[in-house]
């Protein structure tokens, strides 16, 4: 099997049909979405959630059938549900990455049940967000003492056997959606949060499930909205956890510990390989913006960048937005590595971080070095430069930092485990 670099005709269709969103829907309120922080884009979510009905999706959540042939009676086609996910991403951030992140649906909560629940499980969770109205969901990893260190995690489920109910205590924090996922509003559906919790605390890892709480479950208090530096659009919520009681069969994943496997956790992880080239392809998009901000600039100034000359004859600035696109290029080909290979059901936690490294490193620097060519164009607030180069640093940051997913390739490369090299 090849990868083919051709953009399939079916993503470059809707390729187009997002560019006009991402312009029209977008763009036009990114300012305004930015300074009013926490204010919510009804008209956009409500827009996307009809569009995705329509569509059949109901969400931008990576899914398991999108590896299946897309045309029963056309088997040669090939699968490219998670390529057209991530061309789709990569143009909706372009747009704007913050309001990306409210588009309903599900995002990383629908992800986790898709990696790590039973087809009952699926059909009783999923099935929400082809619904009436808008619906979200969120995934709670994070802890105060617990990111990067999962291990750390002290969020417990203890079974009441006489209710056969899971009691869960706790204390989740930079939940993305969280506080849509979980605080009513009339015009949305009811959501819910994937939480981490330990089973058994002295199983480490593998003793590590994933609980669906539904919206309007008593004990879960989001207690605070984070004030960010980019992405001001998106929620990002802290969440208590007092006594909070779920039905027995909200566990994803066995109920019981299998010591030796971790298996467990890996359902966790299984749900970051399939979304963390996706977040790679978010970061693309705003450093793409950011790169075709500054070239549009310089045409302006009568600078046209001249391909094909050898380098030495190229002037600095030529140079310098040259590497720029190779940066970018690199970072957007390692992504499509990662999601052919999702598609094509191979094995991609390697080419899954290392798109999440590369994307996080050129997102970084390319909207750096277009704040610096610019000069005050690139820091004035009249333009959406400066709001880019804060926007770009999150890809870094949020399902694994750079270094944590550097942690990942190394150990894959070299074939350690993740007790033998942390
Ligand atoms: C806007 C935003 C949205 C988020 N959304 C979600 C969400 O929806 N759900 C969720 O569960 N979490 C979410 N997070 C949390 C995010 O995933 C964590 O912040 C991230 O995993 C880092 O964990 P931490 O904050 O505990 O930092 P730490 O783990 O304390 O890391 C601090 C620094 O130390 C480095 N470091 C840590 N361990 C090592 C090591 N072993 N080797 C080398 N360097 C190391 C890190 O790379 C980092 O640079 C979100 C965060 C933000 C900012």
């Amino acid at each position: 099997m090849c990868i083919e670099f051709e953009t399939p005709k079916p993503i470059a269709q809707q390729q187009y049909v997002l560019q006009t969103v991402a312009e029209n829907m977008m763009r036009s309120v990114s300012r305004e979405m930015d300074e009013n922080e926490h204010a919510i884009p009804y008209g956009y979510i409500e827009f996307m959630h009809a569009a995705m009905k329509a569509t059949g999706a109901g969400s931008l959540a990576p899914r398991d059938e999108m590896r299946k042939e897309v045309d029963p009676n056309k088997p040669k086609r090939p699968p490219i549900g998670y390529q057209m996910l991530a061309h789709m991403l990569e143009m909706l951030s372009w747009g704007d990455v913050g309001m990306y992140l409210v588009t309903p649906g599900g995002g990383l909560g629908a992800a986790a049940v898709e990696a790590a629940a039973s087809p009952e499980q699926k059909q009783k969770f999923l099935a929400r967000f082809g619904g009436e109205k808008p619906t979200f969901a969120a995934m709670c990893m994070t802890e105060p003492g617990a990111g990067s260190d999962t291990s750390a995690i002290k969020t417990n489920a203890v079974l009441d056997e006489k209710t056969n109910e899971w009691i869960i205590n706790g204390e989740k924090i930079f939940v993305t959606a969280g506080h849509k996922s979980m605080v009513p509003d009339e015009c949305f559906g009811k959501g819910f949060i994937v939480v981490w919790a330990s089973i058994d605390t002295s199983a480490g890892r593998a003793g590590m499930r994933g609980f669906v709480i539904e919206q309007g479950t008593p004990g879960v208090t989001v207690t605070k909205l984070e004030h960010k530096l980019g992405i001001r659009a998106s929620d990002t919520a802290a969440i208590s956890l007092v006594d909070v009681r779920v039905p027995y069969d909200h566990v994803l994943g066995s109920p019981t510990v299998e010591r030796e496997t971790e298996k467990g956790f890996k359902k966790a992880m299984a749900t970051f390989d399939a979304t963390r080239p996706l977040v790679a392809a978010t970061g693309i998009g705003v450093a793409r913006a950011a790169l075709e901000f500054v070239k549009e600039k310089l045409t302006e100034s009568g600078i046209e960048i001249r391909y094909g000359l050898p380098r030495n004859k190229l002037t600095s600035i030529e140079r310098e937005v040259i590497d720029m696109e190779i940066m970018l290029r690199s970072g957007w080909l390692m992504i499509i590595k990662a999601v052919w290979m999702a598609d094509n059901r191979k094995p991609n936690a390697l080419e899954s971080s290392m798109s999440k490294v590369k994307a996080g490193d050129v997102t970084t620097k390319i909207t750096q070095k277009a704040v610096e060519l610019m000069g005050p164009l690139g820091y004035s607030r009249e333009f959406l430069l400066e709001k880019w180069f804060r926007d770009a640093k999150i890809t870094d940051i949020y399902e694994g930092t750079g270094q944590i997913n550097r942690l990942v390739v190394a150990r894959q490369i070299l074939g350690y485990s993740g007790r033998e090299l942390r």
